[in-house]
């Protein structure tokens, strides 16, 4: 079993080693393949990395962790990233005891489909059965697909409320996927979950709530901010020494002081300066970031992840705010 890092400087040093010395070595490879290879996740695991969501680990740590292994290869840190969605919901249940020691070490991985419970109109539905739980419908997005062991499944029920269980990411009779092509981070192994009178296993629910709406403005977490600084850091490392390495320190800055009403403008800053700062670098690159699987070519499809994933009603009028910030009346434009 892995133990983690004691300190914050401890983490970002392991972290650095990993992104430098393993993921990015690899990453134009694990771009054009299928699924991102476990042994980076071991690796991630062996270094105590799978614990930063951890009640006890300072949330700038792992933050700037994030943002350093996305810079190495975005796929591995994208799989890596959904596991703390699901340890903080699980560390506030009953089944915790069980289930948390596992998780922090890395010897059980999670992933998360929270979008069939959260969307107006919800895709995935939880209904009493006896005394158990049924669920049908689908969620459109899961990561991680063959790489993790667990998922942090949401669904509504028609009187209101959401059930939330930890249930094994495998296929059944019950439980069909199908993949989702996507154009980066492809190797992240998303896909679309199917539910067909799936029966919950009573010690797999992690809780019964009322359904809240999200708060108006919500900024869709600071974490997955990280994975659009994690492109642009990249693209400055690249380019050292560029007005973009002050611009990278002002947006994490930014993100790290974003309270609830400022994170959805600070992640919409955050994906649009990962836009810029890859459109910087095909420029710089000229002709040859056109070559597919060119170092430009591949953090520009990155940069496109990063403007979408995670993404909020708030954070994407913001973006779209700052896309359309041209003068106004210019001819030829609409
Ligand atoms: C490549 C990729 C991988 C993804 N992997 C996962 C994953 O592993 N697990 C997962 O749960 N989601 C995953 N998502 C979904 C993601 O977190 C966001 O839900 C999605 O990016 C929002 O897309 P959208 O702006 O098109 O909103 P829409 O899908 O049009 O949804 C409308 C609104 O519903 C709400 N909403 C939708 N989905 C969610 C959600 N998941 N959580 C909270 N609110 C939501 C938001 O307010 C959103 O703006 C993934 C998305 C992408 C693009």
């Amino acid at each position: 079993m892995s133990e983690r890092p004691r300190s914050a400087a401890a983490v970002i040093a392991a972290a650095t080693a990993i992104a430098d010395d393993v993921l990015a070595p690899a990453a134009g490879e694990i771009d054009r393949a299928a699924l991102v290879p476990r042994s980076h996740l071991d690796r991630l695991a062996a270094a105590g990395l799978y614990g930063l969501a951890g009640a006890d680990v300072h949330p700038p740590t792992r933050w700037l962790a994030t943002e350093i292994l996305a810079a190495g290869c975005l796929a591995t840190a994208f799989v890596w990233l959904q596991h703390h969605g699901a340890v903080q919901a699980v560390r506030r249940a009953a089944l915790a005891d069980e289930w948390v020691h596992a998780l922090l070490a890395g010897d059980v991985r999670g992933g998360i489909a929270i979008g069939g419970v959260r969307a107006t109109t919800p895709s995935l539905h939880a209904r009493r059965t006896g005394d158990q739980w049924t669920l049908d419908g689908t969620v459109p997005w899961a990561t991680g697909w063959g790489l993790i062991d667990v998922v942090l499944v949401g669904a509504a029920t028609d009187d209101g409320r959401e059930v939330w269980s930890l249930l094994d990411a495998a296929t059944s009779s019950t439980v069909s996927v199908t993949p989702v092509a996507l154009v980066a981070a492809n190797a992240s192994a998303t896909v679309r979950m199917h539910f067909d009178a799936h029966v919950i296993p009573p010690d797999r629910i992690v809780g019964v709530v009322a359904h809240e709406p999200p708060p108006d403005g919500d900024g869709g977490g600071r974490n997955n901010g990280s994975l659009a600084l994690g492109v642009a850091r990249r693209v400055c490392r690249l380019m050292t020494p560029s007005p973009l390495d002050a611009q990278l320190d002002a947006c994490r800055a930014a993100l790290d002081a974003a309270d609830d009403a400022g994170l959805a403008a600070a992640r919409a800053a955050a994906a649009a300066f990962a836009l810029r700062a890859t459109a910087r670098l095909v420029v710089h690159a000229g002709a040859a970031a056109v070559v597919a699987g060119s170092m430009a070519e591949r953090s520009r499809r990155d940069a496109l992840l990063t403007t979408v994933f995670g993404s909020r009603p708030a954070i994407r009028s913001s973006l779209l705010r700052r896309l359309e910030a041209y003068p106004s009346g210019r001819p030829g434009f609409r």
